[in-house]
C-alpha cells in the first residue's frame, strides 16, 4: 500500500472539492468546510495556505508551473486538507529581494490574524537560498502555528521529480497539530529540518538539506508526521522581531577569513554603506593578514561586527570582559550561527535596535 492510501485510509467519509486558488470566489469558497467523518463525528479538514515563490520545484521547461498547478498536481490532496493558495512570485530563490521577503513575511503575519482556522502555511522556494529566506520567516512569523519552505532538487521536466512529494509532506507537516511551536521548518526527502539549523550542503544531491550535528527535527513518512527534538531557542511567536515596523532592511555583508585576507577589503564594504559585517573566521574565529585593521575601522564608524565561524559548526561564545568598560559594544560573537544565517539576525536585530548589548543578547537568545 502506498503513503498515499494509507493516509486517505483513514479519511472515511468525504466531501472534497477542488483544492482552492486565491481568487476573491475561491477565497469565498475556502470558508466553506469540507468535511471528513472519520469517526462518526464532523471535523473539518485542516486549512493550509501555500505561497508559492518559484524555483526548481515549479521551474520546467518552457515555464513555470503556477500555484495552482502545484497543487492541482498533488493527487487527492482535497482529501486531506482544505489547501488555497496565492502565487506570490514565480523566480528563483536568490533572485528574490530583501523587500519580497519583507512583505511576504507581512502576507503570512496578517495571514494568520484573520484566519484563525488555518492549520499552518506552506512555502515553495528554489533552494540555493531557501535557508536564508526560511530562518528569515522563523525569526518574523509571530505565531505558533507552523511555515513548511519546501523545494526539489529535480525540475519538474525530469526524471525522478521529487517536488510533488515534497510538496505533500509539506502539506501533512503544516496540517499536523504537532508542527505547532516549532517555527518555520524546512522539508525535503521526507526529512523535516529547523530553519535556524537546515543548510544546503550538496550542489546536486536530494539529501543535500542537512542540520549537522543536531540533526532532523523529525520526518514525513507513510504513517504521518513525527517529531522527535524541538530547538529551545527564541522564535516565531517568541521573536521580537516585528516586520511591520521594518520598512526596510539595513546593509549587511560577510567577510570570509582566509590566509593572507586583507582589512580594506571589510574598510570598502564599511564606505560602500555596511551597517553591518559578518566575519566568517578560521576556526573559533580567527583573522588573517591585517583583516583585523579592517575590524578597527569598521567599529569605529559605529558598524556592529558579528564573529562566526566558517567551520560551519561550532560555538563562538560571548568572551567574558567584553564591554565592561562601559563603552558601546560592536564586536558581537554570533554563537553557533552560519555566517549566512547571523547575517539574517543581524539584518533585523540593527533594525530593531542599535544597542550592541542588546544585540549581543538577541544572538545569545535567537
Ligand atoms: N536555482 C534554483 C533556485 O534557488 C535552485 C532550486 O530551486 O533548486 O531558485
Amino acid at each position: 500500500m502506498t503513503r498515499l492510501h494509507l493516509f486517505a485510509s483513514t479519511i472515511v467519509v468525504f466531501l472534497a472539492g477542488p483544492a482552492l486558488v486565491s481568487t476573491p470566489s475561491a477565497q469565498a469558497a475556502a470558508g466553506q468546510a469540507q468535511v471528513a467523518a472519520a469517526d462518526g463525528q464532523d471535523a473539518p479538514l485542516p486549512k493550509v495556505f501555500l505561497f508559492a515563490t518559484g524555483g526548481t520545484i515549479s521551474n520546467k521547461v518552457g515555464g513555470r508551473l503556477t500555484v495552482e498547478e502545484l497543487i492541482a498536481a498533488i493527487p487527492n490532496l482535497d482529501r486531506r486538507v482544505r489547501a488555497a493558495g496565492e502565487q506570490f512570485a514565480n523566480a528563483s530563490s536568490s533572485s528574490l529581494t530583501l523587500e519580497q521577503w519583507l512583505d511576504l513575511s507581512r502576507r503570512i503575519n496578517a495571514k494568520f490574524r484573520s484566519d484563525p482556522e488555518l492549520a499552518g502555511v506552506v512555502v515553495t522556494s528554489g533552494t540555493d537560498t531557501l535557508e536564508e529566506l526560511a530562518y528569515f520567516l522563523h525569526l518574523t512569523v509571530r505565531d505558533e502555528r507552523p511555515v513548511v519552505v519546501v523545494g526539489s532538487m529535480r525540475n519538474p521536466s525530469t526524471l525522478g521529480y521529487e517536488g510533488q512529494a515534497n510538496l505533500e509532506d509539506a502539506f501533512r507537516a503544516a496540517a499536523d497539530p504537532a508542527s505547532r511551536g516549532m517555527g518555520t521548518v524546512v522539508v525535503l526527502n521526507d526529512e523535516i529540518n529547523s530553519a535556524r539549523e537546515v543548510t544546503k550542503t550538496d550542489a546536486l544531491s536530494l539529501d543535500t538539506f542537512q542540520s549537522g550535528r543536531y540533526g532532523v527535527l523529525g520526518v514525513v513518512d507513510s504513517a504521518g508526521v513525527a517529531y522527535y527534538r524541538r530547538t529551545v531557542r527564541r522564535h516565531s511567536a517568541q521573536s521580537e522581531f516585528d516586520v511591520t515596523s521594518i520598512k526596510s532592511l539595513p546593509r549587511v555583508d560577510v567577510a570570509w577569513v582566509y590566509q593572507g585576507a586583507t582589512g580594506d577589503v571589510i574598510k570598502a564594504l564599511v564606505d560602500a554603506g555596511a551597517k553591518g559585517v559578518i566575519v566568517a573566521g578560521a576556526g573559533a574565529g580567527a583573522l588573517s593578514g591585517d583583516q583585523g585593521q579592517g575590524i578597527a575601522y569598521a567599529t569605529g564608524k559605529g558598524v556592529f561586527v558579528v564573529t562566526t565561524t566558517r567551520t560551519g559548526a561550532g560555538r563562538i561564545a560571548v568572551r567574558s570582559g567584553r564591554g565592561r568598560a562601559g563603552g558601546p559594544v560592536y564586536r558581537i560573537s554570533g554563537d553557533d550561527l552560519t555566517p549566512i544565517k547571523a547575517r539574517i539576525l543581524l539584518m533585523l536585530a540593527i533594525a530593531t535596535s542599535d544597542d550592541g548589548a542588546v544585540i549581543q543578547r538577541m544572538f545569545s537568545e535567537y
